[in-house]
């Protein structure tokens, strides 16, 4: 039976009376690499799958960061944050640049945090799993630390799988440095992960939450909105281009067609993300 589309023709109308930014997308490819790995060799082509990927969604802006594998440690870092920086020059759309650091020692995290502050960078991006290092480790209390002093919002990956990246971890940072903004990337993500965060929220008032992986039940926005708030919650797609790791914008039309009020459907798309990168905690 071919489907009527009439709702998909809604969703789009609503989406073009929103402003749409994307605070989570990744540079680089998610699969293994090369130890000397540089995302540098595809900035030309990233650009131009990235901005047909905006256009295909509506999405008016971005905020960007490296892909995450690094085995060559925060020399590799240092170069995937320059990449970054490259390719938010390329377009006014790559609204945000958000770096990130392996945990080779806490100098050169440090050293390299100032470093990317000192560029302009908007926020830092950490990625536990892939480091092999627990989301409370040590070293986190020191670049932690840094941040506040620089001002930049902390996104954390929270995949649920992972113990690594467990949402205990989160919550025992969070309490750690209550002035900090942080936010929760991929934890609405499963079932469990999901009603964790339903719950837990309320206790961290300076963690947001994106809608990366977003789960595909449960009327997640809604209720998400209903319990915690909508000014917690931010549009995130954990979008790669070059492949994509996407094919439909599932969770920015799951926030489309959701029963939530269009002001609060404005927070989620664009205004919080804008607050939290202005460094407005809350
Ligand atoms: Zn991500």
């Amino acid at each position: 039976m071919k489907p009527s589309l009439r709702f998909l023709e809604e969703l789009v109308e609503r989406a073009g009376a929103h402003e749409i930014i994307d605070a989570h997308q990744h540079l680089g490819s998610w699969g293994p690499q090369r130890g000397d790995w540089s995302p540098l060799d595809a900035i030309d082509e990233d650009v131009t799958a990235r901005l047909a990927v905006l256009d295909k969604s509506g999405v008016d802006q971005c905020s960007l960061m490296a892909a995450t594998q690094r085995p060559a440690g925060i020399v590799a870092a240092s170069r995937a944050n320059d990449a970054v920086v490259a390719e938010k020059a390329r377009s006014e759309r790559f609204r945000y640049a958000v770096c990130t650091l392996t945990f080779d020692s806490e100098q050169t995290a440090v050293t390299e945090l100032g470093r990317c502050a000192s560029l302009g960078f908007d926020g830092l991006m950490l990625h536990h799993r892939y480091e092999g290092k627990y989301l409370d480790h040590p070293l986190m209390w020191p670049i932690l630390g840094s941040a506040q002093d620089l001002h930049l919002p902390v996104f954390l990956h929270l995949v649920p799988e992972s113990s690594s990246e467990a949402l205990w971890r989160l919550e025992r940072v969070a309490r750690a440095f209550p002035t900090l903004q942080f936010v929760a990337l991929d934890a609405l993500s499963t079932p469990a992960s999901f009603s964790w965060v339903m719950h837990a929220a309320a206790d961290m008032p300076n963690v947001a939450f994106d809608t990366a992986l977003l789960l595909p039940a449960l009327d997640a926005i809604r209720a998400f909105c209903a319990r915690v708030g909508a000014e917690r919650l931010v549009y995130g797609s954990d979008l790669l281009v070059t492949p994509p790791s996407e094919h439909f914008p599932w969770p920015l039309f799951e926030i489309l067609a959701s029963p939530i009020t269009e002001d609060d459907r404005g927070l989620v798309l664009a205004s919080n993300i804008r607050r939290i990168f202005g460094g407005s905690a809350g």
